[in-house]
């Protein structure tokens, strides 16, 4: 049976391959090698995800906090800016201050047994369960040899650094169970957790039910209705006129609200859970929500939406003020009291115990009415159909209104769960794209002592990384410096000439004015005028805007002027 060891190997040789097909193949046979359990656990740690998806929470660990356990089990503290100069990760680094102990252990440790001291780390609570969190952590490493220690740190920070993507794992699992990817994928959409499509595809005739269930439903009682869908993405469009180009006029508009997205599973027995972006379980934080739904009574529904926050009179309120309400644990009446919510819906994934995610935009668009009358859920206003004049009207009349913009959607679409599909387009009336925080500097001046100059960098969709397009330090107020600098110093990998580098994880929304030519960033092009509007902690890193969304403005930047005087 392959151990923890064996996994290190594999890691090692796709890190020294550049060909997908190499990798797909490599991942694909040693997974196929695994039993069952060791399987789904092994497809998660090669995409660097300790535990389930939604339970990342309960594990975090900073790149910081296990520097410290290794250097002070080596005594190497003051040999850090020489190891990390040495290294070229932050994995190396482990390997190399583990390896100055007196005695490597051998390797021993399995598959199976590193997921359930994962497992036992992410179920610590209570009571100082921060340190407790870091002694066991610190015995594994102390069991560990060096090498299988290199690729535990780099799981638990979720930077494996093979190019190794969710996408090309899908293609892996397909190999493994000489399956095409098409069917893995679907899966996937409907799974969100690697391990779990390995688990389907694995166990007899369970793939073809997946598949199947989708039309024939049969969703009412299954577990799976409270498993969470990775949300649909949107493709940003520049105008009206934009997406009428794309779409064609069998299209809707609708109000791009400006809150938090919410997935909401209620089934027919009246229980609710409730899922954010990042399809983190909320459902605790927003009691007020749940009783909004609880008004649809004894039937099974999934529903995507957004809530915002409103204030007394029912204006909507700061994004910050609802960031505080997500999430929150205690205290949840006094900020329920302090904090109003508001749930808009505006689309239906399954009702009445069938998915509706195949369903074309205009019966789900149906569906919405019926739950609206029959429930009084509230559900975001909408125009269908409308010809490009009326079209713009609503768009203007929006923005007027204070919206963000308005949504696009083809009526003839799929919900594409966890897909940028091209069947929604978002049109926003300012610029703005989300880019993910690499790096930082020192600031000086009234900025001295925080990290406040912030490189913005764009999923790059073909290397799996991120490519650096700007730098900005505006936007921000003196506490969210204070409290940026905080969170990204957790996040640290290195630190040279006064730039520290971090773990690619916080997402900031930016606006800019335009966007340039230039040799001196990695994406070969640079923001103008970058400002963070926003931090947006709903979002993941691979909810960030990619490189071909940076090259879509630029292009279109490039050809409006020209096509306006046609
Ligand atoms: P963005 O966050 O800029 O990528 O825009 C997409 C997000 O807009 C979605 O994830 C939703 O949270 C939000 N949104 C607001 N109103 C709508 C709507 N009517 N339809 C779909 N998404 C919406």
């Amino acid at each position: 049976m392959p151990s923890f060891y064996d996994f290190a190997i594999v890691c090692q040789s796709l890190s020294q391959t550049q060909s997908r097909l190499q990798m797909a193949e490599t991942v694909g046979t040693f997974l196929a090698k695994l039993d069952l359990d060791e399987a789904e656990i092994a497809a998660r740690f090669i995409v660097g995800r300790a535990v389930e998806q939604g339970e990342e929470k309960r594990i975090q660990m900073s790149g910081r906090a296990i520097w410290k356990i290794v250097a002070e089990m080596t005594d190497s503290a003051d040999q850090g800016e020489d190891i990390f100069a040495a290294a070229e990760d932050f994995g190396e680094a482990v390997e190399m201050t583990l390896k100055l102990r007196a005695a490597d252990p051998e390797p021993t440790l399995t598959i199976r047994e590193l997921n359930e001291k994962f497992v036992a780390i992410a179920a610590i609570e209570g009571r100082h369960a921060r340190n407790r969190k870091l002694d066991a952590l610190r015995e594994l490493f102390a069991r560990a040899s060096a090498s299988e220690a290199r690729y535990i740190a780099k799981i638990l920070i979720g930077e494996m650094r093979h190019g190794m993507s969710e996408g090309l794992m899908l293609e892996a699992i397909a190999r493994m169970g000489a399956r095409p990817v098409s069917e893995v994928r679907r899966i996937h959409m409907l799974e969100a957790d690697l391990g779990r499509v390995v688990r389907i595809i694995r166990s007899p005739g369970a793939g073809k039910t997946v598949a199947g269930e989708s039309s024939a439903g049969a969703l009412a009682h299954s577990t799976r209705a409270v498993k969470p869908l990775k949300p649909m993405l949107a493709f940003p469009a520049a105008d009206v006129a934009d997406a009428f180009a794309v779409l064609g006029p069998d299209l809707s508009l609708e109000h791009k609200l400006d809150g938090a997205r919410v997935q909401i599973h209620h089934l027919a027995d009246g229980r609710v859970r409730i899922f954010s972006r990042r399809l983190n379980e909320i459902t605790g934080s927003i009691p007020d929500v749940v009783e909004t739904v609880n008004r649809i009574g004894a039937r099974h529904a999934i529903l995507d939406g957004e809530v915002i926050g409103v204030d007394a009179s029912g204006r909507p309120a700061a994004f910050q003020d609802l960031m505080r309400r997500f999430g929150r644990t205690r205290d949840v009446e006094k900020a329920r009291a302090e904090q109003a919510l508001k749930l808009y819906v505006f689309d239906v994934l399954a009702l009445d115990g069938a998915l509706t995610i195949d369903r074309p935009w205009a019966d789900r668009i149906s569906a919405l009415e019926e739950l609206k009358s029959s429930a009084g859920l509230e559900i975001v206003e909408r125009v269908i159909r409308p010809d490009l004049a009326a079209a713009e009207k609503f768009y203007a009349d929006a923005v007027a209104a204070g919206y963000e913009g308005v949504m696009a959607k083809s009526l003839a679409s799929a919900y594409t769960p966890g897909a940028r599909g091209r069947g929604w387009l978002k049109i926003k009336h300012t610029h703005t794209l989300d880019l993910v925080i690499v790096a930082a500097e020192w600031g000086y001046g009234r900025r001295h002592g925080w990290l406040s100059n912030y490189h913005l960098a764009a999923r790059d969709q073909h290397s799996a990384g991120f490519a650096v397009l700007g730098k900005t330090f505006k936007g921000l107020s003196d506490e969210q410096f204070r409290a940026m600098t905080e969170r990204l110093l957790a996040l640290k990998t290195a630190e040279s000439h006064g730039v520290v580098s971090v773990r690619p994880e916080v997402v900031v929304e930016v606006a800019y004015n335009d966007i340039q030519r230039s040799p001196n960033y990695d994406a070969g092009m640079a923001l103008r005028f970058a400002r963070i509007v926003r931090i947006r902690d709903d979002k993941t890193p691979e909810q960030a805007d990619s490189i071909d969304a940076v090259i879509a403005d630029y292009e279109r930047q490039m050809i409006r002027p020209l096509a306006d005087k046609v």
